[in-house]
């Protein structure tokens, strides 16, 4: 294996995800309204009016369940992913993507505290990536050779990659705000 699962120091913000952000929560409301009436920090179901849009189904390497249009683009980002870096893709699983919680910060003891908001996984529309079988490490300011590799391709599709939020998060990747304005635009949402 081409040292994908090397720890680097998460890139310079100015370096990844350019042009892009992460989805406002007035946003996200606005288009797809709230996923259910109250969350914990548990996965729970979608139960909002967002649940007809939530499908489950294979994206190349392994299932997902979340918004239509996002699974579809996950597949796609994937195959690219599978031409082009063939033993990268071979090695990709995920933890999940629709999974509706409150967001989980991992705090600098280790310990995690939830924050008031819902998680982006929430609405379905982002997806938490595994290296053979392994999850980077959530809020040490470092990620895995491959996941930056990764990066490139979702950031080209227009998805935004969590590395560079508060509590680095490298294994986080969402559909952007922008990319979400435009699938409203083009009638996908
Ligand atoms: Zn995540």
């Amino acid at each position: 294996m081409a040292g994908y699962l090397d720890l680097l120091p998460k890139p310079k913000a100015n370096t990844v995800n350019a042009g892009l952000a992460s989805p406002k929560l007035s946003t996200l409301r606005s288009i797809f309204g709230e996923p259910r009436e109250n969350y914990t920090g548990d996965c729970q179901p979608i139960t909002g009016p967002l649940k007809n849009r939530v499908i489950t189904k294979s994206v190349g390497p392994f299932k997902c369940t979340g918004v239509d249009v996002a699974v579809d683009a996950l597949r796609d980002i994937l195959a690219t992913v599978k031409a082009e870096v063939p033993d990268l893709y071979e090695i990709l699983g995920s933890a999940g993507m629709a999974c509706a919680r409150k967001v989980k910060l991992r705090q600098p003891d280790g310990t995690i505290k939830l924050g008031t908001n819902p998680s982006n996984h929430s609405w379905g529309l982002a997806v938490d990536i595994k290296l053979a079988g392994t999850l980077d490490l959530h809020g040490d300011d470092k990620c895995y050779r491959g996941l930056l590799i990764l990066s490139r391709y979702f950031n080209a599709a227009g998805w935004y990659w969590g590395v560079s939020f508060p509590t680095e998060d490298a294994m986080h990747f969402e559909v952007a705000e922008t990319t979400l304005r435009r699938w409203k635009k083009e009638g996908l949402l």
